[in-house]
């Protein structure tokens, strides 16, 4: 898939390096990292039916009663990673909009990210995000584990 390279400097030293990630007109698609950021994974959330699935848990949710649809959307993509996508190799969640760490120091922490000028492309391959764990839940295990990720 064609993505677009950004530089990214880390908040604690200002180490600049730069990574791939989903081009800024990318709509409805989102790059997960895991914690330690060595593994990508890929979800088209209008076409993976998983991320409407935990939409709709979360708008039945007794706690979100009343809560505005973009604060909705804000937490959907907090928890959709851990709730609804099979973990990364050592068995850890990925999470959407997770910063990548810096090389340098290991920091998760950013001062500045932005696309790099001129705009720059790459063609990786990334897999997308698989959901084995969450299509074996029955429907109460699907909202146990969306209230697991809320509390
Ligand atoms: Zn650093």
């Amino acid at each position: 898939m064609r993505l677009q390279i950004f530089e990214y400097q880390c908040e604690p030293s200002g180490h600049t390096f730069r990574v791939p990630e989903l081009p800024v007109d990318a709509y409805g698609e989102f790059l997960l990292r895991s914690e330690t950021g060595a593994e990508m994974v890929y979800v088209n959330a209008i076409a993976d039916p998983t991320y409407k699935e935990v939409d709709v848990l979360l708008q039945r949710h007794p706690s979100l009663t009343g809560v505005p649809a973009n604060r909705r959307a804000d937490i959907l993509r907090r928890i959709y990673g851990t709730v609804a996508c099979d973990p990364d190799s050592e068995g850890r969640p990925f999470h959407i909009g997770r910063h990548p760490q810096c090389p340098v120091c290991s920091s998760p922490n950013m001062k500045s990210w932005q696309e790099v000028q001129p705009v720059e492309f790459v063609d990786l391959d990334i897999p997308a995000s698989t959901h084995l764990l969450w299509a074996a839940l029955t429907e109460d295990q699907k909202a146990d584990r969306v209230n697991g990720a809320l509390s």
